[in-house]
């Protein structure tokens, strides 16, 4: 970690040292680190020159193109806060993540600035806006009137940097949660924070070398560069610091894809010789899954890592099954701990399947009960994280931010236990478990127990309101195709694994995947409703 750059203009610094190399890969564009950092410094010279100032926000509204990271670093490098906004928010949505950072420019893509432009006059504190990949408009300014067309970036003037005074603690980034279980809370990271995540990628080879008892991988300038196939949107952290920072860091290539498709991506894979893919289990298993189908066994992929969202118990088996040469990673992290706090990997991950691994070496955990006290190895209690890649709190509001963090740490509203070796298991979210006659129900360890059914492919346990014991355990699921299993099938197989009271009650059987939100997380709110009672039209109850 002494390596870390102690802030992004540092690591800015070291992806232009990366030259000719070819940095983004998007259809037929191809942008090399010299053409994305003379692009990311001609914005910011321009921005200051416009009159940006220090911690001023820029919103980036955009679908991963290679006009992202020159946003991003547009905006970082003329000392701003750069704002990435969740790019399947809807008009209002967008609005709102313009009005609650007060942003002063946005720099949107033309499908955002579609949704957003009937709302733009509800956000009094923009005054800029940029736009690319759509027809010229009077509101707007085209992004390329500063930066040229994309194809040309590598021959704009190699102009100096503006003269910004940056701290490693001057905060660098505004990224908004997910919003699984509310609002989207804007969270504040300084340059360190999002430094830090960057260095999760090098520190993961390291220690599987290490494990391994063979001295760390040496940089080797002739080996052929890294290609990442790019999936996570970059407005979410692990899209932004762990993959976009290792790219910047380690001089490798971002394929970004236009839109997820399996077997799109499997094309990619092989066109480009990508050596590592990733993004949330769910892609992680339709990619193993049509690599299985294709029988395509993409000889240049090393690792496939996933993480964000809980892994269905053999996710793991999956992979190895269809893609017996790739090495498994997986990790836990939230937008508050800047992505990857915990990592997981190899012959450890898959010694130890359920977890999702210890945490980066610089940081420190503490599993607590209600009260805040300590306990000890295997007891399930909150987790509560500290490091330098937790953030510094919530934009503009001191109470949540009170709430979650107090002496730099992070209470996570997870409930997790953590063994003596300091491997750490997520149980469930606070918020997600149920309590049964007093009776703790964590929803993951029954989803794991339905998932092990070999036709179960997608499954969720929600609350069964219940008159006397407050709420019991009931369950949707959706079956493979061709399956002749039903509901009392799984339920009796559920029955076998887990202690009565965990059982469902319920089992709902639905045909069509489960809602997910584009962080791959199960979008329980409308689900909710099918044992509320208020509708039950998604399948025969048990
Ligand atoms: P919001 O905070 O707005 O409700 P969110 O918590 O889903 O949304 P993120 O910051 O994107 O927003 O996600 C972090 C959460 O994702 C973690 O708190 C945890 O619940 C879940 N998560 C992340 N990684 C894993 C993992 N490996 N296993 C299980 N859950 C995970
Ligand atoms: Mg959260």
């Amino acid at each position: 970690w002494e390596k870390a750059p102690p802030t992004l203009r540092d690591l800015f610094r070291i992806a232009r040292g990366h030259g000719e190399k070819t940095f983004v890969v998007y259809q037929d564009e191809r942008v090399t680190f010299t053409g994305f950092a003379r692009a990311a410094t001609a914005l910011a010279r321009a921005l200051v020159e416009a009159g940006l100032r220090k911690g001023d926000r820029v919103a980036i509204a955009q679908r991963n193109l290679p006009e992202w990271p020159v946003s991003y670093f547009g905006a970082l490098l003329a000392g701003a806060i750069a704002t990435p906004l969740n790019a399947w928010w809807t008009g209002p949505e967008l609005a709102y993540g313009l009005q609650h950072s007060g942003a002063r420019v946005l720099i949107a893509d033309g499908e955002r600035f579609a949704r957003l432009a009937p709302h733009l006059g509800e956000c009094p504190a923009l005054e800029r806006v940029l736009t690319t990949r759509m027809e010229p408009d009077p509101r707007a300014m085209p992004l390329a009137e500063i930066v040229g067309p994309v194809r040309d970036w590598a021959a704009l003037p190699d102009l100096p940097l503006p003269d910004i005074a940056l701290d490693p603690e001057d905060d660098a980034t505004l990224f908004y949660t997910s919003g699984t279980t509310g609002k989207p809370k804007g969270a504040v990271g300084t340059h360190r924070a999002a430094a830090t995540t960057v260095m999760a990628y090098p520190y993961s080879a390291a220690r599987s070398a290490l494990r391994r008892g063979e001295s760390p991988p040496k940089p080797d300038p002739s080996a052929p560069q890294r290609a990442a196939l790019l999936v996570i949107p970059l407005f979410h952290v692990t899209g932004c610091h762990a993959s976009l920072g290792a790219a910047l860091y380690g001089g490798h290539r971002l394929v970004m894809m236009h839109r997820w498709d399996a077997n799109a991506a499997l094309d990619l894979i092989e066109a480009e010789g990508c050596t590592s893919a990733g993004g949330v289990p769910t892609i992680a298993w339709q990619l193993a899954t049509a690599a299985r189908e294709a029988g395509r066994p993409l000889p240049s992929l090393e690792g496939v890592t996933y993480g964000g969202a809980p892994a269905a118990g053999d996710l793991v088996r999956t992979l190895g099954e269809a893609l017996p040469k790739v090495v498994p990673g997986t990790g836990w992290g939230m937008t508050e701990t800047s992505a990857t706090f915990t990592h997981h990997q190899g012959e450890d991950y898959l010694a130890h399947p359920e977890s999702c691994g210890p945490p980066l070496p610089v940081c420190e955990v503490r599993i607590v009960d209600p009260l805040g006290d300590v306990l000890p190895p295997g007891a399930v209690g909150e987790l509560c994280v500290k490091g330098p890649n937790v953030v510094r709190g919530y934009w503009d509001d001191p109470t949540a931010t009170a709430e979650a963090l107090s002496e730099g740490w992070l209470r996570t509203g997870d409930l997790a236990r953590a063994d003596d070796e300091g491997f750490l298991t997520i149980v469930d979210r606070i918020k997600d478990m149920l309590i049964r006659g007093g009776e703790n129900i964590y929803c993951c360890e029954v989803e794991n127990a339905l998932y092990a059914h070999p036709d179960v492919i997608d499954a969720v346990v929600l609350p069964v309101p219940h008159p006397t014991l407050g709420e019991e355990p009931g369950a949707i699921v959706v079956l493979a195709e061709g399956s002749s299993a039903d509901a009392s099938e799984i339920r009796a197989f559920a029955a076998a694994r887990l202690a009565a009271f965990k059982v469902p009650v319920r089992i709902v059987i639905r045909d069509e995947l489960l809602p997910r939100n584009p962080a791959g997380k199960i979008l329980r709110a409308p689900l909710r409703a099918v044992f509320a009672g208020v509708s039950d039209q998604n399948g025969s109850p048990s």
